[in-house]
């Protein structure tokens, strides 16, 4: 099954028509175009030829059956396939050096099955997800911003074969999902990563009765809690609360003592600095846990 990049939404809202509907185990793939809708085809498209009305697609929603609010949406990412040309673009205003920033340019980099090709440079190539969440309960979010239904999480764990858990806010949980990076450093420093259109093959299933806290992403040797608040400090706090909930649960440790594991052993990094919510994850060896 599959579904094709015609399917866009530009915010996760529980009234979206799903463009698609499976039952729990199945496996989908999702076409994806780039951040720009695919508009950004050479060095001349520059950032102010952008139509910001359609940054952040994401392909979906997928209406999972069985998924009713409470639970949660387990999706196991088998592949990420990318094209063979991705694009990195800056401009004055955009990110970490915006005020230095004179003038907009736009790089457009080849990729090959190992490595990004910026000018020369070789950056290994390592494929993201950077925008893929359920619908929330409320009002819509836009594409553009994470919270805690997911969303542009920018989080460089989103990747092949790791699997991460949602929130199932609403009946079908309305997965979407879009932005991939074929490659990314923490922070996203100017606002993107090497944006590229791609395809997704992930199988969904519902859990019920899932007692870690989520947004939560698992690769084979780490847990990964994640934070998307308005500031650092507070994603920073709310990434640490979830890992100490998750070894609570895993664990004899009281809070303090999971706090204290933490403090010894869980890295806190920067996912991204750049999105209307900046988003931080916690790291945790799965081995330190039964
Ligand atoms: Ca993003
Ligand atoms: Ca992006």
């Amino acid at each position: 099954m599959r579904i094709s990049s015609e399917h866009v939404i530009f915010e996760m809202n529980k009234d979206n028509e799903p463009a698609l509907q499976v039952d729990s185990g199945s496996t989908v793939v999702f076409e994806t175009l780039d951040c720009f809708s695919n508009t950004v085809q050479s060095e001349a498209d520059v950032v102010s030829s952008i139509d910001f009305s359609k940054v952040n697609p994401a392909t979906g929603p997928l209406y999972v059956n069985g998924a009713e609010p409470g639970d949660t949406l387990k999706v196991t990412i088998h592949s990420i396939k990318v094209a063979d040309q991705g694009v990195v673009v800056t401009a004055p205003g955009l990110g970490n050096l915006a005020d230095s920033i004179t003038e907009e340019e736009t790089v457009v980099c080849r990729v090959t099955d190992d490595y990004v090709d910026y000018k020369g440079i070789h950056i290994p190539l390592r494929k993201m997800i950077g925008v893929i969440g359920t619908a929330p309960a409320g009002e819509g979010v836009n594409t553009g911003t994470p919270h805690d239904h997911g969303g542009n999480m920018d989080t460089t764990r989103i990747a092949e074969g790791a699997t991460l858990y949602l929130p199932v806010n609403v009946e079908g949980a309305l997965l979407a999902m879009g932005d991939l990076h074929a490659t990314m450093g923490d922070g996203e420093i100017m606002g993107d990563g090497l944006e590229i259109p791609g395809e997704v093959e992930v199988t969904v299933e519902v859990v019920k009765n899932f007692n870690l806290p989520v947004p939560l992403v698992e690769t084979e040797d780490l847990w990964v809690t994640i934070g998307a608040r308005e500031t650092l400090e507070e994603a920073g706090k709310l990434a640490t609360h979830n890992m100490v909930k998750l070894v609570q649960e895993k664990s004899e440790l009281t809070f303090n003592q999971a706090g204290m594991l933490l403090s010894l052993a869980g890295n806190l990094h920067t996912c991204q600095v750049v999105n209307p919510n900046v988003s931080v994850r916690m790291e945790l060896p799965k081995a330190l846990l039964k």
